[in-house]
């Protein structure tokens, strides 16, 4: 499948990884948006939140738990930090595997659109 984050789980394209288990993956975006910018995967390619359902719901909850755990080992939870996952054309979604950013390290824009 031609798809960018599966060739990063593959390791055939080299990213900076924050985290690693069997379900999920966490590296460093390579276009940071903010002093700390993480992208939160599942190993399993999910498209975007428009494919979440009852069926995959588990790994995602696993991605979301994980996201916690990187937000934390990365010291962004005591000063706080945002979770974004652009969903379609609309969101300006570029990767179709479904995503959540981690920004964090400076006070952010309130603007959410
Ligand atoms: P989206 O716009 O789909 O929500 O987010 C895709 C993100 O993937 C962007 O923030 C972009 O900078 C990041 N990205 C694109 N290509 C690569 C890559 O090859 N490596 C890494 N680490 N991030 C990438
Ligand atoms: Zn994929």
């Amino acid at each position: 499948m031609d798809c960018l984050f599966c060739k990063i789980i593959a390791g055939e394209i080299p990213s900076n990884k924050v985290y690693e288990d069997d379900f999920v993956l966490a590296f460093h975006d390579i276009a940071p948006q903010a002093p700390t910018h993480v992208l939160v995967i599942p190993k399993a390619h999910i498209p975007s939140m428009a494919a979440v359902n009852e069926e995959n719901a588990e790994i995602v909850s696993k991605v979301l738990s994980a996201v916690s755990k990187v937000a934390k080992e990365l010291g962004l939870e005591e000063n706080g930090y945002r979770v974004v996952s652009n969903c379609g054309e609309y969101a300006g979604q570029t990767v179709h595997h479904l995503h959540f950013h981690i920004l964090g390290g400076k006070q952010l824009d309130l603007k959410m659109c």
